[in-house]
């Protein structure tokens, strides 16, 4: 369902395309990415009588040196969009391990440098209010979640999917902590679980005119989608992703797609399959 939903919205849809490095002690592989240009990305694929290629056209496309700072900064007027009152939805999309939780959050000793998304939006966030504040009063509140197997599951607190007051980037940070802690309490085969399941941060913003006392809102879904893998039993037509982010897709809402690719010659089924959605939906 959401899929289809994001393929209505075509058009009105910014994707870019992120290509993971190799990782430590793979480097002597040969990628199967064969050249990027602008926004085009061309893949080569191996086939019995020599190579093919295949190229795909995004707004955007990041090589595997790209940093998170590079990243963010093409992601940035969204925030922006948020305290202005619009509703911004960004997801990742891609198969498993192919880097959407890295681009959302970071890796796992997370430095202030490769921080994701998620930490880099809210920081803007606060910049964004403090420099506003002014003319303009923000409560900022959060939300984390995860769905697996059509079960929403509140990751900040017991009940179901509350809201939290936050005041500061450090306030989220001790929250999206407190979350992955919790996402991976009780996971027996955590990678298992994250592959298969949707994680999801939500940003609710409310602005009062400090003049006209006039209300603005405005909120921001930030989630990391189960792998897109094709063989795996991965919830894709999610109702409840579906309905969370209801308010967030059409309309007035921004919506970007990180698409991801690994760069292994062996994944190359995976990433012309993930590059083929993608490009449909762009
Ligand atoms: P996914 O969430 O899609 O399953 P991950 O984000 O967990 O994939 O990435 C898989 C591995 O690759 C992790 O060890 C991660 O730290 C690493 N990785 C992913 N993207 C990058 C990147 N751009 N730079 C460095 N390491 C990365
Ligand atoms: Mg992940």
């Amino acid at each position: 369902k959401l899929y289809n939903q994001v393929q209505d919205l075509k058009g009105s849809i910014r994707v870019y395309c992120r290509v993971r490095p190799f990782l430590p002690g793979q480097s002597n592989c040969a990628s199967s990415v064969d050249h990027i240009e602008d926004g085009s990305i061309t893949i080569s694929i191996p086939s019995k009588n020599g190579r093919g290629r295949k190229s795909f056209n995004f707004n955007k496309v990041f090589r595997s040196s790209a940093t998170q700072g590079e990243v963010f900064s093409d992601t940035q007027p969204l925030i922006r969009s948020v305290l202005d009152g619009y509703n911004v939805c960004i997801f990742a999309y891609g198969q498993t391990g192919s880097g959407k939780t890295y681009t959302m959050t970071g890796p796992k000793n997370l430095t202030e440098q490769s921080q994701g998304v998620n930490y880099r939006a809210l920081g803007d966030l606060f910049l964004i209010a403090e420099q506003r504040k002014d003319t303009i009063h923000y409560d900022v509140s959060v939300q984390m979640i995860e769905i697996y197997n059509e079960q929403v599951r509140d990751l900040l607190v017991s009940d179901d999917a509350s809201l939290v007051r936050v005041n500061s980037t450090c306030d989220v940070i001790d929250l999206m902590n407190l979350g992955q802690k919790n996402r991976s309490v009780g996971a027996t085969a955590l990678n298992d679980r994250s592959s298969r399941s949707h994680s999801c941060l939500t940003v609710h913003v409310q602005g009062r005119d400090l003049a006209s006392g006039a209300i603005l809102r405005g909120c921001m879904h930030l989630v990391d989608l189960a792998g897109s893998e094709r063989n795996a039993h991965v919830p894709y037509r999610n109702s409840k992703l579906t309905q969370l982010l209801q308010d967030s897709l059409g309309g007035q809402a921004k919506t970007l797609m990180f698409v991801h690719i690994s760069p292994e010659p062996e994944a190359v089924g995976e990433t012309i399959s993930t590059l083929k959605f993608a490009e449909r939906v762009s």
